[in-house]
């Protein structure tokens, strides 16, 4: 099947073919069609899938083929996003796709000057993407009009609750009007995901591609037993073995992340943190050297990583699991994206079992370990509860699981041992 069938015009057609796509992904042969039709849509598709070109294609298209509802100056299209770095991927991804047609849009998102944004509102745009505590701003400001908005999508919902935007996104859906053609993308289903959807969605056409919940099958996992006080040298060994030259590397704290960068830069591995207490400046470029190859390896939070799109990135490692197992399904989503291979390591100490066992439940599949001769973890090591430190309380920190801290509880008993007070084990805070 290619493109040329699912009724798409010429102008997007051509940009799809500058950007050498052949065939629509599978999202993108079941979703476009029936965004065409006008109907609202639930679409179950993680990050990889080809989601965003899935709405936006579709998306230009009602947008060039029909006229807008009000005066030029209002917005048409609202796309909403959890992340600034999501965000200005979709308005790259608008920008692209749009390139042969004459809309406008603007990407708002908090953490840069609001005059440029306020300056380029003001001019009028077709199509936003923000993030919602800084689109709340402009709302407040009076400084965007959404009262014509044509088309309203949700970008990584599931992502979007889980960060606590819930008030946030209310706040904003009451001020748009009800006659509206609404998506909702989200890579897992949770309670408060239906919710959402039977409160906004119009009778949705249901899409799913990778089914929910499950690890994307391009993507080779493995798991490296070590113990804790070692993975920074299994680390530097294995990027230095393969001579990876693109690793994202996932920390479960931000002082992890830029603990585990200053290391790797002593090791004399180029690195970069990426995380929450950086600046927008800082992040993004932090993710241009990674992405032009300045940097090999960029050390991330889940929160910083959400969105980050890098074509064929061939390397995920888990220097840390995640004490949410759907973290595991997203991390390594970063990897082997849309036909490409990947790889997704996750470096595995005694403390870390339960959370392992709680991701293999959730992918149902175990995960392959591969024991390395030199990294053989110290049988004699005892678990010890794993301390959530530095991310606690944090906006975008889901409480950890019960089966945590019923691992916790279960370690502490162990925690008087010789053996585990001595370990040395360095934690991240
Ligand atoms: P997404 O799931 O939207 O984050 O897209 C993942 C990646 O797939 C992006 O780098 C896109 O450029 C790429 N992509 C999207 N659609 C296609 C397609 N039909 N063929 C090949 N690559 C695609």
């Amino acid at each position: 099947m290619s493109f040329t069938t699912l009724g798409l015009s010429a102008p997007i057609l051509k940009a799809i073919q500058d950007q050498g796509y052949t065939e629509p992904t599978p999202i993108q042969k079941q979703a476009i069609p029936v965004i065409l039709s006008r109907r609202d849509i639930l679409a179950g598709a993680q990050t990889g899938t080809g989601k965003t070109a899935g709405f936006t294609l579709p998306l230009l298209q009602l947008l060039s083929t029909t006229k807008p509802t009000k005066p030029k100056q209002s917005v048409r299209a609202l796309i909403l996003t959890p992340t600034r770095e999501l965000a200005a991927q979709v308005g790259e991804s608008v920008e692209v796709y749009g390139k042969y047609l004459s809309f406008k849009s603007a990407i708002i998102f908090g953490g840069v000057k609001i005059n440029p944004q306020l300056t380029q509102l003001r001019r009028g745009v077709d199509i936003v993407i923000a993030t919602p505590g800084r689109l709340l701003d402009h709302i407040s400001q009076k400084s965007i009009d959404l009262k014509d908005v044509e088309f309203l999508i949700l970008d990584e919902a599931d992502r979007m609750l889980d960060m606590g935007f819930i008030n946030d996104i209310k706040k904003i859906l009451a001020i748009l009007p009800k006659q509206k053609q609404t998506l909702l993308f989200s890579a897992t289903y949770s309670e408060e995901i239906k919710k959402l959807s039977d409160k906004l969605l119009n009778s949705p056409v249901l899409i799913e591609v990778a089914r929910p919940n499950r690890a994307s099958e391009s993507v080779k996992q493995a798991v490296y037993p070590v113990d804790q006080v070692r993975k920074r040298e299994l680390l530097v060994h294995l990027i230095n073995e393969g001579k990876w030259q693109q690793v994202l590397v996932f920390t479960r704290t931000k002082h992890g992340a830029n603990r585990l960068t200053g290391q790797l830069e002593k090791d004399g591995i180029t690195a970069v943190a990426i995380h929450g207490n950086k600046s927008q400046n800082a992040r993004t470029k932090a993710l241009a050297d990674f992405k032009n190859g300045e940097v090999r390896v960029l050390v991330a939070t889940d929160i910083a990583a959400r969105g980050i799109d890098i074509d064929q990135l061939p390397h995920v490692i888990n220097y840390e699991l995640p004490n949410v197992p759907e973290d595991y399904v997203h991390r390594i989503g970063r990897t082997g994206r849309a036909g490409s291979e990947g790889e997704a390591i996750s470096l595995v100490c005694i403390d870390e079992h339960e959370y392992l066992a709680n991701i293999e439940k959730l992918i149902k599949n175990d995960i392959p370990k591969v024991w390395l001769k030199d990294f053989k973890p110290d049988p004699t090591i005892k678990a010890e509860p794993i301390n959530q430190g530095g991310n606690r309380g944090q906006k975008g920190q889901r409480p950890s699981n019960k089966s945590g801290g019923g691992k916790a509880g279960n370690a502490k008993s162990s925690q008087g041992s010789p053996k585990s007070s001595s370990g040395g084990r360095r934690r991240d805070k």
